[in-house]
């Protein structure tokens, strides 16, 4: 039994990103089972080294530990290219040459909303003829990948959520800079490294049924899951940086200390009073999934800058 942590290193870890590291800790730990962190660098553009070394230092500092060597997705694209070449083996994945504008000014075009999730893709590139391709790639855009879907829907049981239910698009496998696609990488890593209870933001709820199909077609065990709500700033809006000192090192230039978030994030999950200052380790007996509050908590005060 495995649980995991898998943050994109594109900057540093904010109050809410570290309040659901807590949560996949102790998940893991309060069964005794292995924590994994691995770090989740495909955007070669965005996600670098250093942010990765600040979010470790950061989940060591509030009492995180892990098992074995972190992994980092960057060294890993020769499995996302195997899963694509499985997937494609029937004929399935197809070369889509819309931009994200393309596909905006379709659906709006469109008299009725594709299948799939919000914003999810209608099929323009799905059944082009020979020379359509040619066409297309005369011009000069490098496609991008998809996988071709029947629009299906798919069911689950989300440990704090409860039944949860959605229907999936033909999903990207390989962006058209020649970057493997997160919904892939992430379904073929939690399968690699045996994972078997995802804890991560509810962010991703309607991402998981392209999970369950994706392990379907490729033979890997779905998971458990457990989608933790975001944590929200005064105006009620997902928390940014516009809310105030949200990093641990902001928070530390401003008096605030990591015994001081742990203390918060363990009474924004009601695992501690409002007079007790608890250290993870503490909580672990005290975790409980069914007990998790299932709302959206509001960041605390001291973010905001004085
Ligand atoms: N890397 C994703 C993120 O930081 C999380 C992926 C996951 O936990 O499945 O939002």
């Amino acid at each position: 039994m495995t649980g995991r942590f898998a943050p994109s290193p594109t900057g540093e870890l904010h109050l809410g990103n570290l309040r659901t590291a807590v949560v996949a800790w102790l998940s893991a730990r309060a069964d005794q089972r292995s924590f994994l962190v691995r770090m989740e660098d495909l955007d070669i553009v965005q996600a670098k080294p250093e942010h990765a070394a600040a979010q470790l230092r950061d989940l060591a500092a509030i009492g995180i530990d892990w098992d074995g060597d972190v992994v980092l997705q960057s060294e890993r694209f020769h499995l996302y290219q195997e899963a694509l070449e499985r997937l494609g083996a029937d004929g399935s994945v197809y070369e889509c040459y819309c931009s994200r504008r393309d596909i905006r000014l379709q659906i709006e075009a469109a008299s009725s909303a594709p299948h799939g999730p919000p914003g999810s893709y209608p099929g323009t590139c799905r059944d082009l003829t020979d020379a359509e391709r040619e066409e297309r790639r005369a011009a000069g855009r490098p496609p991008a990948l998809r996988l071709r879907t029947m629009g299906e829907t798919y069911e689950f049981v989300d440990r704090l959520v409860g039944r949860s239910a959605g229907p999936v698009d033909d999903v990207v496998l390989r962006r058209n800079d020649g970057v493997p696609a997160y919904n892939l990488a992430v379904v073929v890593d939690d399968g690699l490294q045996s994972v078997t209870d995802v804890v991560r933001g509810d962010d991703l709820l309607a991402s998981t049924p392209r999970h369950l199909m994706l392990q379907r077609r490729l033979g890997i065990d779905t998971p458990s899951y457990l989608h933790i709500p975001l944590v929200n700033g005064s105006d009620g809006e997902r928390l940014a940086k516009s809310h105030g000192a949200t990093t641990l090192r902001e928070l530390r230039d401003a008096g605030t200390t990591a015994a001081d978030v742990v203390t918060w994030i363990a009474r924004s999950l009601d695992l501690a009073t409002a007079t007790e200052t608890p250290s993870l380790d503490q909580l672990v007996g005290r975790f409980d999934p069914a007990a998790l509050p299932r709302r959206a908590v509001e960041a605390p005060d001291f973010i905001r800058r004085r």
